[in-house]
């Protein structure tokens, strides 16, 4: 299926690990141009790199830049329509997660959370949002967690800020229609840089990585029973950014495994 990549323009923030690196690698694949952002400038460069080899260096830019700075977001874009004029779909996909549970979790960390949740979305969003409503086909794709809607104890912090970001997300695909549909991607467990750093972190340093994955009850709730892979996460980002999905806004699609319980 031709997703209409062909001449667009793709944002996808967070883009040089895990599930934003292979959302920028599948729609350059579509036939996009794709810009990317994250903080560290060396990983982000040598991503960037990476793509360019593959693709093309006129169809990749990257710009080291925090979406939790609003002038970086602002500069982000503008360095985008300098070089391309436009930008017709935006991923929401910076971020991380935070273990701790209630007991464990102290003011700061609940402001951090909150902010880094909702600033993802809000300082993006605004800075691309002209961009996108003048594009004719704009979407925005917000990665977001299974966790918005089934908490985990262990993860009570960023259960409570995933669920605001669905609220969010809501609001703005009335407010951003007709113009700009709004979805997001529910994540489960997907093989990234995150659950790279936790492998890293396992207190039994003996134990090899493959038996560490497969010791998850993360992946061991999940129907499928294994962790997934940022492609199959990339894939859905894909279908929603395009015009193969120009009659779903306001919509989640989960990309789990089968996690949930609810119906
Ligand atoms: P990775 O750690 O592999 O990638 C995260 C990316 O985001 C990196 O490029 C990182 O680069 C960037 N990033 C982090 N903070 C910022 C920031 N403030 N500004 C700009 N870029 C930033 O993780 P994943 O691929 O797993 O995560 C992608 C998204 O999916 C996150 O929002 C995560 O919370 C969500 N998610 C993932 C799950 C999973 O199982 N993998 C489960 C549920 C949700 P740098 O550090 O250099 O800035």
């Amino acid at each position: 299926m031709d997703l209409g990549f062909t001449d667009k323009v793709a944002v996808v923030t967070g883009g040089s690990s895990g599930i934003g690196l292979a959302t920028a690698r599948q729609l350059l694949g579509e036939g996009a141009r794709v810009a990317i952002c994250a903080r560290g400038a060396e990983r982000l460069a040598a991503v960037s790199a990476d793509l360019a080899a593959e693709f093309g260096a006129d169809r990749v830019l990257a710009r080291a830049a925090s979406v939790l700075d609003p002038r970086e977001m602002t500069a982000f874009a503008a360095e985008i329509m300098a070089a391309w004029g436009r930008a017709d779909a935006l991923v929401t996909n910076a971020g991380q997660g935070r273990v701790s549970t209630f007991a464990e979790t102290d003011d700061t960390a609940w402001r951090e959370e909150l902010e880094l949740k909702i600033f993802s979305q809000v300082h993006p969003v605004r800075a691309f949002q002209a961009a996108l409503k003048a594009s004719g086909q704009g979407a925005i794709v917000a990665v977001n967690s299974l966790l918005a809607y089934q908490p985990e104890p262990h993860m009570v912090c960023t259960s409570a800020a995933r669920a605001s970001v669905q609220n969010l997300l809501k609001s703005l695909s009335n407010e951003l229609a007709p113009a700009v549909r709004v979805n997001s991607i529910l994540v489960g467990v997907i093989h990234s840089g995150q659950w790279e750093r936790r492998f890293e972190a396992r207190e039994d340093k003996a134990q090899s990585r493959e038996d560490w994955f497969a010791s998850q009850p993360a992946a061991q709730k999940a129907a499928l029973k294994r962790f997934g892979e940022p492609g199959e996460a990339a894939a859905a980002i894909a279908f929603l950014a395009s015009p193969a999905a120009s009659y779903i806004t306001g919509a989640r699609l989960e990309v789990s495994g089968g996690v949930s319980r609810f119906v």
